[in-house]
């Protein structure tokens, strides 16, 4: 076989309900099941041919695509018979999403917080967060819908905590008639860099009073009742896409990922059970001998994850909670849609890891700003949510949660660009009070202003270098080369 052929393989996708069990055809779009309302995984009814192939074999597959120069297989869809192989080629939308590096902490920073840790990139994606993934696929699926159904237009709708609908609206842009974009937003509660995104790619924005969770539960009323796309996590299109962060974690690591702890921010729960989902199928494939560890981390201002499972099996009991300001506002979600999903997906982990092969941990917002910041000071690129698992990765290791062997990787979710008004709060110390965090002085980092504006003017530019430079050297002390 060419190297870069596009496979041939195709599977037979369906939605399983995890509320009562039914199945429905993947041919359509749904969101929630017709019968109970329940959230759909989808499933490839063909997977155990896959499984005709040795775990090597697949390696291998996947280590020589890595070359190729197909455009749809150079992102997500390298691993494209695991996540939603019934596209053709034509359908395949790629705008530089995945394969993200996974840059390992510099030797001061991991020995300030004790272990080896590195952080994957995923702000590196095109819209500068992971969200791309699974607008990649969910993308790739509209596509291949509206060329079988003739569709000649199609409203794409999400609400969102800032980056869904950055992606969304990038996406739609991109591949253009017959789809249209419309982003649902929490009036004040997205970042301006995050809104700038979807209104830059001309999207029709519409703002709401409340929180994301009061937007999701307009969105969900639109869907049920109108000719819409949703594209939150109830897509489950999406979390196939976002799958595909676990198979490049594995193969990154060269398939070995026996000792490896992954933190990762929980919002909607919807990457977290992506993450545990890729790296069930490579188990049941042989390409991965053992299952990694998944750490799930919440901020103690929107923690309902992390309350469910923080009491023994037998007391657990859901329940949404009000969330309260939090910095890792791409995860301030008081009632995640994919909460049924987390629960299948960690009760199979923990089948087959063992029981600490999930687990959530809990974190201060102080905690948040802090490791957000000290990782930025050692090269890294992190959002709040990265800095979220910075201080869910210091927390566990404090728990004695982590052997001596173990490997960190945390997710940076998004580029810290989209959060800079947090650190500008943290160097200005002004941080509304509700979120409780006191800015270390030590680390506020401030532009000076060596010489006045007015010093500029009426001044030739030879003049006025040479009293810039004396500025300069006055400030840093700097001894002449003569001297
Ligand atoms: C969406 C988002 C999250 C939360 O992910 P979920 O899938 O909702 O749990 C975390 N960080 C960033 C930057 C996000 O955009
Ligand atoms: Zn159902």
């Amino acid at each position: 076989m060419q190297k870069s052929a596009f496979p041939s393989y195709r599977g037979r996708m369906e939605y399983v309900c995890l509320g009562c069990g039914a199945r429905r055809s993947g041919d359509s779009l749904l969101y929630t099941c017709p019968d109970c309302g329940g959230v759909f995984l989808l499933e490839n009814l063909d997977f155990a041919k896959l499984k005709e192939k040795s775990g090597q074999a697949w390696r291998d597959t996947f280590d020589e695509r890595s070359a190729t120069a197909k455009p749809a297989l150079r992102g997500i869809f390298r691993y494209y018979e695991l996540l939603a192989p019934i596209f053709d080629e034509e359908d395949i939308v790629f705008l530089g999403e995945g394969q993200t590096p996974i840059i390992e902490a510099s030797g001061a920073l991991r020995d300030q917080v004790g272990l080896p840790f590195a952080y994957k990139n995923d702000g590196q994606n095109p819209s500068a967060s992971f969200k791309d993934r699974g607008m990649a696929c969910a993308f790739s699926y509209l596509k291949w819908l509206c060329r079988r159904q003739n569709w000649d237009e199609v409203l794409t709708v999400c609400a969102s905590t800032g980056d869904t609908s950055a992606a969304a609206a990038m996406y739609a842009a991109y591949v253009g008639a017959p789809l249209k974009s419309v982003v649902l937003l929490p009036h004040g509660k997205v970042t301006p860099q995050q809104l700038s995104q979807p209104l830059g790619s001309g999207a029709l924005v519409l703002e709401l009073p409340g929180v994301f969770d009061d937007c999701m539960k307009v969105v969900e009323i639109l869907a049920e009742n109108y000719r819409v796309a949703l594209l939150n996590s109830k897509n489950s299109w999406r979390i196939l896409g976002q799958e595909s962060y676990a198979l490049e974690v594995a193969q990154w690591y060269n398939w070995d990922v026996d000792d490896l702890c992954l933190f990762v921010p929980v919002g909607n729960a919807g990457n977290i059970t992506a993450i545990m989902a890729g790296f069930l199928k490579m188990y049941d494939l042989g390409i991965i001998s053992r299952l990694p560890r998944i750490f799930g981390v919440q901020s103690e201002h929107a923690d309902p994850v992390w309350r469910y499972y923080s009491v023994p099996a037998n007391l657990r009991h859901w329940e949404p909670v009000t969330v309260r300001a939090s910095v890792a506002q791409a995860a301030m979600i008081g009632n995640p849609v994919s909460f049924p999903r987390v629960k299948k997906l960690a009760q199979r982990f923990i089948e087959v890891g063992g029981e600490q092969a999930f687990q959530v941990i809990q974190v201060k917002e102080q905690q948040i700003m802090d490791a957000m910041i000290m990782a930025n000071r050692h090269g890294h690129i992190s959002c709040t949510q990265g800095g979220e698992c910075l201080a869910g990765l210091i927390n566990a290791r404090h728990l004695g949660l982590l052997g001596d062997n173990a490997h960190a990787v945390l997710d940076a979710t998004a580029h810290s660009l989209k959060f800079s008004g947090f650190q500008q709060m943290y160097f200005t110390n002004t941080f509304p009070p509700e979120y409780e965090v006191e800015p270390n002085p030590g680390l506020a980092n401030q532009p000076e202003l060596l010489l006045a504006e007015d010093v500029r003017k009426g001044k030739d530019v030879a003049t006025f270098a040479r009293l810039g430079a004396e500025a300069v050297v006055a400030r840093l002390g700097l001894k002449s080369k003569n001297a």
